[in-house]
């Protein structure tokens, strides 16, 4: 028997986090709103869901915030319906009393205190409960790149651990498997490469909204899911032998030839950390353009 539709959203479409905007393509026959977000576990939308609208325009409403529409839709269309009736004139005039680099963004650009740029980073840095036994090298995060970045008004976009997300906490393994053998086997390395497609859309769709992602951070060089091998500073393709994760991302990015830095926080020694914080700090100095695509 034909199961009956309660809209007319078809099959295909995305699924959308209302808390931290990650979108995973929509399982048919499995609810949205039953999907747990990837990234932050919230409940899921599914996009163009009553539900979804409700929260767009719960999201674009209140008097202070400003909402750019030049015009250009994003990726998948998703312009902002509220920005519509604001006069051009004083959209124009906005623009351009905003900051050289948030100038020209595309549509949903929100006109206030952001810095408009970010580094995407792996799960430890910000939390070192995700490490593994005895790998942990301070209580909570890595406060000397932290404070960095927050001093820099860069934000800080956190990307799941793939150890604890595809093998469980306990990073389960059989024995006398290593992690990167046990990460490797099929289903925890489609695992990653899921993890690494989330966390590619997520870069894109910054970029798309004219926001600059300053570098990825991955880990250190042993690390079997996060180890960041490069020549030379902040290389947009790996070398050697880096993490599974970090591959997945890094092939995910090539697929939609999308050039973002990646280098690494290598807090295992301290020699290597103060020059990766250096790396660091040097790039934050630079005065870049967006990165448009
Ligand atoms: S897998 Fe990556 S995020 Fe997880 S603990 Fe290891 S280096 Fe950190």
């Amino acid at each position: 028997m034909p199961v009956e539709r309660k809209h007319e959203m078809g099959a295909g479409g995305d699924c959308i986090c209302p808390k931290c905007e990650t979108r995973i393509a929509h399982e048919q026959g499995v609810l949205c709103q039953e999907t747990h977000c990837p990234s932050c576990g919230a409940k899921m939308l599914r996009e163009g869901s009553e539900h979804y609208r409700r929260w767009k325009n719960k999201q674009s409403g209140g008097t202070e915030r400003l909402i750019f529409d030049t015009g250009r839709s994003s990726a998948r269309g998703a312009r902002n319906p509220e920005a519509r009736p604001m006069a051009r004139s004083t959209l124009s005039l906005v623009s351009r009393l905003l900051p050289r680099r948030l100038r020209g963004l595309a549509p949903t650009v929100v006109a206030d205190d952001r810095g408009g740029r970010m580094v995407f980073l792996i799960e430890c840095l910000l939390n070192q409960n995700a490490r593994d036994r005895g790998a942990a090298r301070s209580p909570a995060a890595e406060r000397e790149l932290v404070d960095l970045l927050l001093d820099a008004g860069v934000g800080l976009v956190q990307m799941p651990c793939p150890e604890t997300y595809c093998l469980g906490f306990e990073r389960k393994r059989a024995p006398g498997q290593s992690l990167r053998q046990a990460l490797e086997a099929e289903q925890p390395a489609a695992c990653c490469r899921h993890l690494a497609t989330i966390a590619a859309r997520r870069i894109q769709t910054y970029l798309e909204q004219g926001y600059e992602v300053i570098a990825i951070l991955g880990g250190n060089v042993q690390s079997p899911g996060c180890a960041v091998h490069i020549d030379g500073g902040g290389g947009t393709r790996l070398t050697g032998r880096p993490g599974v994760f970090m591959q997945a991302l890094s092939d995910e990015l090539a697929r939609h030839d999308t050039h973002i830095p990646f280098h690494r926080i290598r807090d295992a020694d301290p020699d290597l950390l103060r020059r990766d914080i250096q790396w660091l700090r040097e790039q934050l100095g630079r005065d870049r353009k967006p990165q448009q695509v």
